[in-house]
């Protein structure tokens, strides 16, 4: 069974040392993960975003590519095979639609991503996994693969008549692929009731479905998730490594990237 770790939201604002306490303990175990980073994130906000601080949310943009702490730790992690995704250009509401700028920064995105990882880009992954038709296509286009989250069965048959009738995504023959995801699972703001034992529960459930069934299974997170403010760290991080302890024993299973998903 293969499956794809993936964190959402690393943007110029990002502190290092939070996906490093996120996921230290799937480094220490060669766990490799996939990692949307938002090129150009425009300063917005709301209560979910402790990342962009409450004076910057002015819609303006800031280039990752200034956060050097940020980009040289990123860099590492891609040469130890951990893979740099675009999570979106701006991270708003213009990532959803094959707007003019949308086209206009997307390659220049890629670009910036690329200096980073040292690697092709080969995965998007939509903001707010909001998805249209045209984005879906230009995409596709483009030969990467897409992750996002199809959030209830309407869009799940939408998908399915969009993909018979217009996109012809190529599912697995030319290596290129989309990959859903049901749920953040480890994330504060499901159903869950904030609790971070439920979550744990419901992932050992979800894993053992995939598992039975021996389907790949892509587990989506935000490194934020793991964390209170500042510096607070949460109990979701106990769960979260106790769950990568359990899984990582079982037989078979194996953690890859999205990129190499596709050269299996
Ligand atoms: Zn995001």
């Amino acid at each position: 069974m293969k499956i794809i770790i993936r964190d959402d939201d690393a943007n110029f604002f990002t502190k290092p040392r939070y996906i490093e306490m996120g996921y230290l303990n799937c480094f220490k175990h060669g766990i490799r993960i996939s990692i949307g980073v938002t090129p150009l994130q425009e300063g917005f906000g709301g209560e979910v975003r402790t990342d962009i601080p409450k004076n910057l949310r002015s819609g303006q943009y800031f280039n990752v590519l200034k956060n050097k702490e940020l980009c040289g730790y990123l860099r590492k992690l891609s040469g130890k095979g951990s893979e740099i995704c675009l999570h979106g250009i701006f991270h708003n509401n213009k990532d959803a639609r094959l707007s003019k700028e949308f086209i206009e920064k997307f390659d220049n995105s890629i670009e910036i991503l690329e200096k980073i990882s040292g690697k092709p880009v080969k995965t998007y992954i939509p903001p707010f996994n909001m998805v249209s038709r045209d984005i879906l296509e230009f995409i596709r286009r483009k030969n990467m693969n897409i992750s996002y989250k199809v959030n209830d069965n309407f869009h799940y048959l939408k998908l399915l008549y969009w993909n018979k009738f217009f996109l012809n995504w190529p599912h697995l023959n030319d290596g290129r692929k989309i990959f859903l995801v049901k749920n953040y699972i480890f994330g504060y703001r499901l159903s869950l009731k904030k609790n971070p034992k439920k979550c744990f529960e419901h992932a050992l459930k979800e894993f053992d479905f995939y598992y039975r069934r021996n389907k790949p299974w892509v587990l989506a997170n935000h490194y934020w998730d793991f964390f209170k403010g500042e510096n607070g760290i949460s109990p979701m991080i106990d769960y979260w490594n106790k769950f990568i302890d359990i899984i990582r024993e079982k037989k078979g299973v194996e953690f890859v990237t999205f990129s190499d998903y596709n050269q299996k």
